[in-house]
């Protein structure tokens, strides 16, 4: 949508002010709107929930901290809401957040100031909020209605669940400008794939998101089990700090308790702070009970394997691999007991091959296809022995 159609409040700077022990946050705004900010801990963080806006912020804006403030980022969490979520250098205490009128020549502000306090004072604080959702507790109610669906006959084609990852205030690994944003990328590509399957009409496909909004990690894995999906695939682009040498191609992952190397742990561990980065509490309570999840697992398991030796075989044909390109870790992400999972680093934004591979057309519609191929024959031969619904042969409840 055009920013020009939009009515959505306009943030058009933002600046930090103060020191170590006292650090103030100011969002330029058109019009004044409603926010509600509270403390998350482990690691430090501030966030404010307030109704959709467009940020229109300079680039750049939130990667420097100040005080106690290390950094923030800023995005959509669900239609009509959106989210700025501050990491801390340390514990602290909002000593105050505002909405100022327009005044003396000065826009609309939303101000936040921070205290320093010691980690007793900050998990008091902490105590005594009442527990954040995991959607924002502000949120513009007319734009957050969804259309009623029109009924149709019952679609029982086989649902894939294409996941790109990160969104929102959480923008996944970067090198350059925007364009070579991880979200975005991953994002362009997904839709892409989408796209592809759709054609040939054999599969349904359910994104678990389709624009720039944040969705935590374990909505993803609950929308792939809520749809009963044959697959989940998701979709991202890896980066190595600089200074660590340069990798290329891409890496094909399934869940493992242990990782298939140092490097692949590390990617999970960064992958699975998205919940963090977007601004919630990770819960850690488990998704179905004991010994069902054992059985279903270890089937799941050999599915997902199986996928990703068939993905691999067809993207080698295509794309630039990894030297290794086959791996596994402990992906978040990837822990649906029942659907077979498996997530596809693209290339490195760090490499500058990949880069411009990323942003290609011809390179994306190459990939997309050798993917929808490979999900094709994967699904081709699991239907015929599973019957066209039946994605795992153990199926679990699913929690609301
Ligand atoms: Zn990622």
């Amino acid at each position: 949508m055009p920013a020009a159609v939009s009515n959505f409040p306009i943030a058009s700077d933002a600046r930090l002010a103060g020191d170590a022990r006292q650090t103030r946050f100011v969002l330029d705004l058109d019009k004044p709107i409603q926010h509600r900010a509270f403390v998350l801990a482990d690691p430090y963080r501030v966030v404010i929930d307030v109704p959709q806006v467009s940020f229109q912020l300079p680039a750049g804006v939130g990667t420097a901290g100040r005080g106690l403030i290390k950094a923030f980022r800023y995005g959509l969490v669900m239609p009509g809401g959106s989210r700025i979520v501050f990491d801390l250098t340390g514990p602290a205490k909002i000593a105050n957040s505002y909405v100022l009128e327009a005044a003396n020549g000065q826009p609309p502000r939303l101000v936040l100031e921070l205290v320093e306090v010691d980690r007793a004072a900050f998990l008091q604080s902490l105590a005594q909020e009442p527990r954040p959702e995991l959607r924002p507790a502000i949120a513009d109610a007319n734009a957050a209605v969804t259309p009623a669906k029109p009924a149709g006959p019952p679609d029982n084609r086989a649902v894939i669940v294409i996941d790109p990852g990160h969104g929102g205030p959480d923008n996944g690994t970067q090198a350059g400008g925007s364009e070579f944003m991880e979200k975005n990328l991953v994002l362009t590509f997904g839709l892409a794939l989408r796209d592809r399957i759709e054609k040939s009409g054999k599969y349904r496909v359910v994104m678990t998101r389709s624009d720039d909004t944040f969705i935590p990690l374990d909505e993803r894995v609950r929308i792939a089990r809520s749809h009963s999906a044959a697959l989940l695939v998701s979709i991202h682009a890896d980066a190595l700090p600089r200074g660590e040498g340069d990798a290329q191609g891409a890496t094909i992952y399934t869940l493992s308790e242990k990782a298939s190397d140092a490097k692949a742990e590390r990617l999970a561990e960064a992958e699975n702070r998205s919940d963090a980065i977007g601004g919630v509490t990770m819960s850690e309570e488990p998704v179905v009970a004991d010994i069902l999840i054992d059985l279903a697992q270890r089937e799941t398991r050999t599915f997902s394997n199986r996928f990703a030796r068939i993905l691999m075989g067809e993207m080698k044909t295509t794309v630039r691999m990894h030297q290794h390109p086959l791996k596994s870790a402990g992906f978040r992400v990837l822990k649906a007991p029942d659907v077979p999972s498996v997530l596809v680093e693209l290339g490195y934004v760090s490499n500058k091959g990949d880069r411009e591979h990323l942003v290609s057309e011809s390179w994306r519609n190459r990939t997309v296809g050798a993917m929808s191929q490979a999900i094709d024959a994967f699904l081709a031969k699991r239907l015929v022995s599973a019957g066209p619904t039946e994605g795992a042969a153990v199926r679990l409840p699913v929690k609301p």
